[in-house]
C-alpha cells in the first residue's frame, strides 16, 4: 500500500455521523492533570495487593470464557449499594458510559430520542447518535439548577424515550432534588435515567436516586468506580434497576462482555470499598478550598457536590487554560462561555493548580 491514507470523506460512513466529532478530552503528560475527574489518589496498596492476588487466580481459568452474567460482581454491588438491592437489579459493564450505551441500545435507537438538561454530561449526546437516535437538548435555569414543575414540563413537552438527569451534574458540579427526579418520572413515559457518578461527593445525609426505585419500573440509577472509588483505568460502571429492565440489557450487550480479569479486580476492590473510598472526604474539602480560593481570586465558582469547581468570571478560557497548560497544569475548557472545570486534587496538586492560576491570570 502506498503512503497516502484514505479520509474520512472518502469512505461510506453512516450519514448521522458525518461531521461529528469524538470525544475529545485532551490527553497530556503534564505533572499536574486535573481535566478528567479522575480521583488522582493511587489505589491504596494492600488494596492493590489483594486486586493482583485476585487477578492471578482468575488468569487461572481465562482459557474459559468468563461468567456472562458476572454473578459475583453483581451480588458485590448489590451489596456496596445497600437499600434492599438484589443482584437481580444490578448490572455492570465496562465503565458507566457503557452502561448508559447499553441502555440506549435497547430503549433509544433509529426514529427515538434521547433528552438531557445542558450543559450536561458531553458524551450523553454522542452515545445517543451512536444509537442512532435524536438527541434533544433541555434548558437549565442560569445557575444550572433544575427546577421540577420546568423540568417536568420540557420533558412532557419533548415526549422522549429515554431521558438523562446527571446528578450532580458535570460539568457544572450542580445537586439536583429528587423532587425533580419525581417530577420527570411522572412527565414521562420514557427510561428515566439517574447518572449517580459523582454521588459519593455529595454531603452525607443526601438521599440517593436509589431510594425511588421501589415501584418505578422505568428509573434507572447508573454509578462507576471510575471517580470516589480510584478505579478509571479498570473500567466498571453499573446500574440498578428493575429485573426486567436488566433483561432488556441482555439483548443488547456483547457476550461475555466484562473479562474475567476486569470481574476479579472489580469484586476486590469491592470488597475494600472503605478502604477504596477513604480518599473522598480529602477531595471534597480540596474541592471546596477551590471554590473559596479562585472566588477570593476574582472567579465566581458554582456550587459543586461533585469531585470538580465549574468556575465564571474567566475573562478567556482558551488563554487561561493555555496558560495554565505551559505552568504544567492541565484543567478542562468545557466550552461554557467564560468558564472552566478544574478536578480536585491532592492537597499538592491542588495548591499547584491554585498557585499556577493566581501567577496567570486575572478574573474578568
Ligand atoms: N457519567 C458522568 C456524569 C461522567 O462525568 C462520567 C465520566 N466523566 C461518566 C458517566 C463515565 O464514566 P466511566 O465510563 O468512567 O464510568
Amino acid at each position: 500500500m502506498g503512503g497516502v491514507s484514505a479520509r474520512l470523506e472518502d469512505l461510506p460512513l453512516r450519514a448521522d455521523l458525518r461531521g461529528q466529532k469524538p470525544y475529545g478530552a485532551p490527553q497530556a503528560p503534564l505533572p499536574v492533570a486535573l481535566n478528567v475527574n479522575e480521583n488522582t489518589h493511587p489505589v491504596p496498596q494492600d488494596v492493590a495487593d489483594d486486586i493482583v492476588d485476585s487477578i492471578a487466580i482468575a488468569l487461572r481459568d481465562v482459557n474459559r470464557y468468563p461468567d456472562r452474567e458476572f454473578t459475583a460482581l453483581r451480588e458485590g454491588f448489590a451489596d456496596y449499594l445497600g437499600h434492599g438491592l438484589t443482584r437481580e437489579q444490578i448490572w455492570a459493564a465496562n465503565g458507566s458510559n457503557e452502561v448508559l450505551q447499553h441502555i440506549l441500545q435497547a430503549f433509544a435507537g433509529p426514529g427515538r430520542s434521547a433528552f438531557g438538561f445542558g450543559p450536561t454530561y458531553s458524551m450523553y449526546p454522542l452515545l445517543t447518535r451512536g444509537t442512532g437516535a435524536e438527541w434533544v437538548a433541555g434548558a437549565r435555569a442560569d445557575d444550572y439548577t433544575i427546577d421540577p414543575a420546568d423540568a417536568a414540563r420540557q420533558v412532557a413537552d419533548a415526549a422522549p424515550d429515554v431521558v438523562f438527569l446527571c446528578s450532580p451534574n458535570n460539568p457544572t458540579g450542580t445537586p439536583l432534588r429528587l423532587d425533580a427526579i419525581e417530577a420527570v418520572y411522572e412527565a414521562s413515559n420514557g427510561i428515566v435515567i439517574v447518572d449517580e457518578a459523582y454521588f459519593e461527593f455529595a454531603p452525607g445525609d443526601e438521599r440517593s436516586a436509589l431510594t425511588l426505585l421501589p415501584g418505578r419500573e422505568r428509573l434507572v440509577v447508573s454509578r462507576t468506580m471510575s471517580k470516589a472509588f480510584a478505579f478509571a483505568g479498570a473500567r466498571v460502571g453499573y446500574l440498578a434497576a428493575d429485573p426486567a429492565l436488566i433483561d432488556a440489557l441482555r439483548l443488547v450487550r456483547l457476550p461475555y462482555h466484562l473479562s474475567a480479569l476486569t470481574q476479579a479486580a472489580a469484586s476486590a476492590a469491592l470488597r475494600h470499598a472503605p478502604t477504596m473510598l477513604r480518599m473522598v472526604d480529602d477531595i471534597v474539602g480540596q474541592r471546596d478550598r477551590i471554590g473559596a480560593t479562585v472566588e477570593a481570586l476574582g472567579y465566581t465558582p458554582h456550587e459543586s457536590w461533585t469531585n470538580f469547581v465549574l468556575f465564571g468570571g474567566v475573562a478567556d478560557p482558551a488563554a487561561t487554560w493555555r496558560a495554565l497548560y505551559d505552568e504544567g497544569v492541565l484543567i478542562r475548557d468545557v466550552g461554557i462561555p467564560h468558564h472552566l472545570r478544574v478536578t480536585a486534587g491532592t492537597e499538592e496538586e491542588t495548591t499547584a493548580f491554585l498557585d499556577a492560576l493566581a501567577s496567570v491570570g486575572s478574573a474578568a
